[in-house]
């Protein structure tokens, strides 16, 4: 058996109830093939708004959570609420944050992100800055089957500016090789690594086609009906 190809959508701050209506629309249509994880990312405030409305095989993400259970953290979320409001993932920002270990002890799946930024890639530095944190994530992960990781660049976020598919095949077989020297081969082998940065509807196929990239992190066209071909690239 293969990796299942996995494309997630990062809403990030955008939206409300009429322009979400809107995307859950594009969604229910589809068609989604039915060989792909989706799940999509989105704000904290609509977390069960989207859980209720969506059906059921589109995943729902928060996109931040909290490494305590609750307490005194003004404008945090907490994993339980999380799983409250019916949803089971959660993407991760920072490699090194220690939410990683809190949100898997919780019961989530989580999607933590790395990447080097543009100058890091200049200086040819873009293993040995992606190895970094993602060596700060392998510390705290125990069930890697809860873990579908996010190879997403700096410098391709939100710009425009796509790596190429020999650039992010390159950097994603590179995590692959650590992960089985360093992790296990089992863990290399299984886990699904996603290419995020500037994917679209134009470039998804290219990537999709690459052995190591297993899917995608959509954030501009996730919102967009285009982020149904997106789904849809490996077919
Ligand atoms: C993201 O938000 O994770 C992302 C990759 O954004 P975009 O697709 O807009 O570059």
């Amino acid at each position: 058996m293969g990796r299942k190809f996995f494309v997630g959508g990062n809403w990030k701050m955008n939206g409300d109830k009429e322009s979400i209506d809107k995307i859950i629309d594009f969604l229910k249509a589809g068609p989604l093939d039915p060989n792909c994880d989706v799940v999509v990312g989105v704000p904290a405030p609509y977390l069960m708004y989207c859980r209720e409305r969506l059906p059921e095989n589109v995943g729902v993400a928060a996109q931040n959570c909290h490494k305590a259970a609750k307490g005194a953290f003004t404008g945090e979320i907490a994993a339980a609420m999380i799983k409250d409001c019916g949803c089971k993932w959660v993407i991760l920002g920072h490699s090194e944050r220690r939410n990683v270990a809190f949100a898997l002890e919780n019961g989530l799946h989580i999607i933590p992100c790395i990447g080097e930024k543009l100058e890091e890639r200049e200086a040819g530095k873009t293993e040995e800055v992606c190895f970094k944190q993602l060596k700060a994530i392998a510390d705290k992960v125990s069930d890697w089957s809860r873990v579908v990781l996010a190879y997403e660049p700096v410098w391709a976020i939100g710009t425009g500016k796509t790596a190429t598919p020999e650039q992010a095949q390159e950097t994603h077989a590179a995590l692959r090789k650590w992960l089985s020297e360093n992790v296990s081969p089992e863990v290399a082998e299984n886990l699904r690594i996603l290419y995020g940065g500037s994917v679209t509807a134009a470039n998804c196929k290219e990537l999709a086609k690459c052995a190591d990239i297993d899917g995608s992190l959509v954030g501009g066209a996730s919102l967009k009906p285009e982020f149904v071909e997106i789904i849809n690239a490996s077919q």
